[in-house]
């Protein structure tokens, strides 16, 4: 780890101290423990050793991929220091989410700290929680990073209640402690404890591990499961090889919310299962967890460059959060229907429905595509959804590859080539013009005017012009409640257009 390094690797943040650690520091170790029954807040242990001079400690203020500032210092209490001879170190706040601890003699440096849970967040899916019978931990929630020193191993310890068990992506030695090979790597491993239930499944090569917080009420687990091996054959089928041999789904059965919802980690998903969610789980999960897993390609295996070099402290933008979350939403409904849990003409009625909404929002003709994700840190009152725009951009730009390439290539072809890209060695991500390259590529002709229009353009889409040829009708209707689209596939679809809808829709045929 080189000085250098260490300064790029934060964007430029700091030039405060804390190069005392340099000579020392081998790794940072971190011992959370709970104890249910008496306290509702995680007490948290941080040590490593570190040379006379000013430490600079923080939590993160937002994380890899989710726009949107959490300030999780918030929930940070009785934060202190002590030397190696448990001599207290004095501590002093630099900023709403940095304290800087003096150091006047070299050796262990222990900081205790407890942090309370968010209970202002009701999704809890991206922080850490406690309750009787267990909880979860994110780490970005309960973790406080050295500043200048986020490549230092990490080794996690946790005491916990005796009956309770631990499931984690992270590495373990065995011996009840958890490993990971930096900061970054540790808030991309959640964990989940308490009176846990799992079940492996598997699908090809990969494992999948389903662990559940509660018992849930009786569903039809055998769909269930077989719901989740489409879905992870599917999207294998498209990629063709997966970054990752086990996957872990970390369900947690929430009665308090009426629908579920979740959220990525590289190797990992959590899923909130509400109650109506009950009513038929083995189909209501299934579009959640087709996104999820889709992440793990699209955001975690190849990402904008802009999250190369992730600022904990602050904002980080990037002008394709459209093609993170939205394209991301586009496969998810593909996905459903090429594995066959949708009928395939619930297709046109769900792109519908996503444009009508698109269409609807405050920020449509105002803000682009490539600005709304920028714009979203802010929560604006002009909003524009980048997941329903994405998913929009998505189709169209689909539609328009295969139209150039017709049966060679689709959207498809460029998805397998980002992922392609990003197994090279030097892989830092991917920037705007790097996707119109490589659409281009898929297509054989320069579709760089489609960026113009739907990407960082703001006008209005005829969809109508657009899906005609296709055989497809789209019908408009403005009532009191906004616009609502309709796009319905026309009884004189001819041979070539039925084609067309076949491979784009058909889980056989997607591997063109
Ligand atoms: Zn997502």
């Amino acid at each position: 780890m080189t000085v250098a390094r260490q300064v790029s690797s934060l964007a430029g943040t700091l030039l405060l101290a804390s190069l005392s650690l340099h000579a020392q520091a081998k790794q940072v170790q971190y011992t959370v423990e709970v104890d249910a029954a008496k306290s509702a807040v995680f007490h948290i242990t941080m040590q490593f050793t570190a040379q006379p001079g000013t430490l600079r400690l923080a939590m993160p203020a937002s994380t890899p991929g989710e726009i949107d500032i959490k300030n999780h210092a918030r929930y940070v209490m009785r934060l202190e220091a002590f030397d190696q001879q448990a001599r207290s170190l004095a501590v002093r706040r630099f900023d709403k989410q940095t304290w800087l601890i003096d150091v006047q003699k070299s050796g262990t440096v222990a900081i205790h700290y407890d942090v309370r849970p968010n209970t202002r967040d009701p999704l809890r899916l991206g922080t850490s929680w406690l309750q009787e019978n267990g909880g979860s931990i994110e780490p970005a929630s309960l973790f406080l990073y050295l500043s200048n020193h986020l490549d230092l191993p990490i080794s996690l310890r946790l005491k916990l209640p005796s009956p309770w068990k631990v499931v984690s992506t992270l590495h373990s030695d065995g011996k009840g402690t958890f490993v990971a090979a930096d900061y970054r790597r540790l808030l991309d491993s959640p964990l989940q404890f308490g009176l846990l239930e799992e079940r492996t499944i598997t699908e090809g090569n990969i494992r999948c591990r389903l662990v559940f917080d509660a018992p849930l009420p009786p569903y039809d687990a055998l769909t269930f499961d077989q719901n989740i091996r489409k879905i992870i054959r599917s999207e294998l089928q498209l990629f063709g090889r997966a970054p990752f041999d086990e996957y872990t789904v970390l369900f947690h059965w929430r009665p308090d919310l009426d629908f579920g919802g979740g959220i990525e980690h590289g190797k990992a998903m959590i899923m909130n299962i509400g109650k109506k969610w009950m009513l038929d789980l083995p189909t209501n999960m299934a579009g959640t967890f087709a996104h999820e897993l889709f992440h793990a390609w699209n955001a975690e295996a190849f990402y904008p460059r802009d999250f190369a070099r992730w600022d904990y402290a602050r904002e980080n933008y990037t002008s394709l959060m459209w093609f993170v979350e939205g394209v991301t939403n586009y496969y998810a409904t593909l996905t459903l229907v090429r594995t066959g849990i949708l009928p395939k003409e619930k297709f046109y009625a769900m792109m519908s429905n996503t444009i009508s909404s698109y269409e609807n929002e405050p920020g449509r003709g105002f803000v682009s595509l490539r600005e709304s994700g920028i714009a979203e840190w802010i929560r604006p009152i002009e909003s524009l959804d980048y997941y329903a725009g994405g998913e929009v951009a998505g189709f169209l730009l689909d539609l328009e590859i295969r139209r150039a390439a017709p049966n060679r290539s689709s959207l498809d072809t460029v998805m397998r080539a980002l992922y392609a890209q990003s197994e090279r060695a030097d892989y830092h991500g991917y920037e705007e013009q790097d996707l119109v390259k490589l659409v281009n590529e898929s297509a054989a002709r320069d579709l760089a005017g489609f960026f113009d229009l739907y990407v960082r353009g703001k006008g209005p889409i005829d969809y109508d012009r657009l899906l005609r040829d296709l055989g497809v009708a789209v019908g408009m209707k403005v009532e009191q409640d906004g616009k609502t689209y309709s796009l319905s596939p026309v009884d004189s679809m001819t041979t070539d257009q039925r084609t067309f809808w076949q491979l784009l829709l058909d889980s056989a045929a997607q591997g063109s």
